[in-house]
């Protein structure tokens, strides 16, 4: 990895130059990559798909891994191979983004969602378990657990009380490339689906690593991974063993004719471009460093923070997990602040400091009232009413994260800044 301090600093805006919560870090090396593709023979279905896919494959320890368009993408091709559909319910975490429960409804499945520990942010398994428990005339087929700002709560026993139910499990680890957890002397990598049916991963810029827009979703199941690759290209095959119309497929020899194709079920394009590959197999090379210095930040976020507790309060750290870090979140109480939310942000705005918030919870979405109505989930609203997220990417530095700390410390103080 180049120094954080000469990659790519942010464009200098009216404001001064901004630190933003996320963005991308786009190396010489990476660059390169992107070239040679544009120079070859394959913009798209090509070499790039297939080594971006085998590199993402090596370093989540899965055995299958379908590479695709978006996050969303992968959600909604994990939803769709799993078969779940209408008159299917499943559980999503009420703290996410759009998509995990989105998807859910363009397939035709019915959201329950689940509420979120207050301090962490994650839906643990008993949260699972009470929306079970409430959602008890519905048909649930699946839980897709969110592994927020990049910790992973409870994956084994939320695996536990799926397969008491017979649930599939859809990991949104969005968040979540490089994590990994441990059960007893064991560690898992997220990814590998040791306590899953599928993953899904997105390589949107603000995420770990970028391929512009991008995403892909691993599973240990060759079923599943071919009915992925299958809706991800309109439902085509060529496989001769899958062909249903004996005569349009074969010549009067008995050889499929060179033109055919079949489709069974109706798919998508939801391929991703050799291009994006390249990209996003230059950036995979340095995750280890990646993943290495978001750690090191957050530990110097945490270490800086405590002089404000307890106004401020550093994210709660998941137990046997080993986060990868995609968010810097910290709990404020803003009341003992004195300022509301938006002040606290516009403040940090003005000194060139970017904030945001995950997440408003899901079901608070003028959609999903109009759906479900009024849903009591108590520990997302009190996540949501401290939530705030501060600047971490690749190429932030140790000196702006104490400028960070120290600029938010003195507006909570009251200081003029
Ligand atoms: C980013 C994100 C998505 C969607 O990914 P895209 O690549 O933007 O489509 C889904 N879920 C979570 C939790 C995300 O953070």
């Amino acid at each position: 990895m180049k120094n954080p301090d000469q990659t790519n600093k942010p464009e200098p805006s009216s404001d001064g130059a901004l630190l933003p919560y996320g963005r991308q870090s786009v190396t010489d090396d990476d660059i390169a990559a992107v070239v040679s593709v544009l120079q070859g023979d394959w913009l798209t279905t090509g070499p790039a798909v297939d080594a971006f896919e085998a590199a993402l494959s090596e370093i989540t320890g899965a055995e299958h891994v379908v590479s695709c368009s978006s996050g969303t993408a992968a959600l909604h091709l994990a939803l769709l191979a799993a078969g779940i559909g209408p008159g299917d319910s499943v559980i999503v975490p009420a703290n996410t983004f759009l998509a995990t429960a989105n998807t859910a409804r363009l397939v035709g499945a019915e959201v329950v969602f689940a509420d979120v520990d207050p301090k962490s942010g994650q839906m643990l398994a008993e949260h699972a378990e009470a929306a079970f428990a409430r959602a008890d005339r519905q048909r649930i087929a699946g839980v897709m657990p969110v592994y927020f700002a990049g910790q992973c709560a409870a994956p084994a026993a939320l695996a536990s009380f799926a397969g008491a139910h017979g649930l599939r499990i859809i990991e949104d680890a969005c968040h979540a490339l490089g994590t990994s957890y441990e059960t007893g002397a064991d560690s898992h990598p997220v990814g590998r689906c040791d306590h899953a049916d599928m993953a899904t991963f997105s390589f949107h810029p603000v995420k770990t690593i970028t391929t512009g827009e991008g995403g892909a979703i691993t599973t240990r199941d060759a079923d599943l991974a071919e009915k992925l690759r299958l809706f991800r290209n309109h439902g085509m095959t060529r496989d001769p063993a899958k062909l249903a119309n004996e005569s349009l497929a074969h010549d009067p020899s008995g050889d499929v004719n060179p033109w055919y194709y079949e489709m069974a079920e109706p798919g998508l394009n939801y391929r991703i471009s050799d291009i994006q590959c390249a990209l996003g197999a230059s950036q995979l090379k340095r995750l280890p460093a990646i993943v290495k210095h978001r750690r090191a930040l957050v530990a110097h976020y945490t270490e800086k923070l405590s002089a404000l507790a307890p106004v401020v309060q550093p994210l709660e750290v998941v137990e046997s997990c080993r986060a990868a870090w995609h968010l810097q979140v910290v709990r404020i109480d803003f009341a003992a602040a004195g300022l509301t939310r938006a002040e606290v942000m516009n403040r940090l705005r003005a000194q060139g400091i970017g904030s945001q918030v995950h997440y408003i919870p899901v079901p608070w979405q003028p959609y999903y009232k109009g759906r479900y109505g009024q849903t009591g989930l108590p520990g997302a609203s009190a996540y949501y009413d401290t939530c705030l997220s501060l600047p971490l990417f690749e190429s932030l530095t140790f000196a702006e994260v104490d400028r960070v700390v120290d600029t938010l410390e003195a507006i909570l103080r009251g200081h003029q800044v």
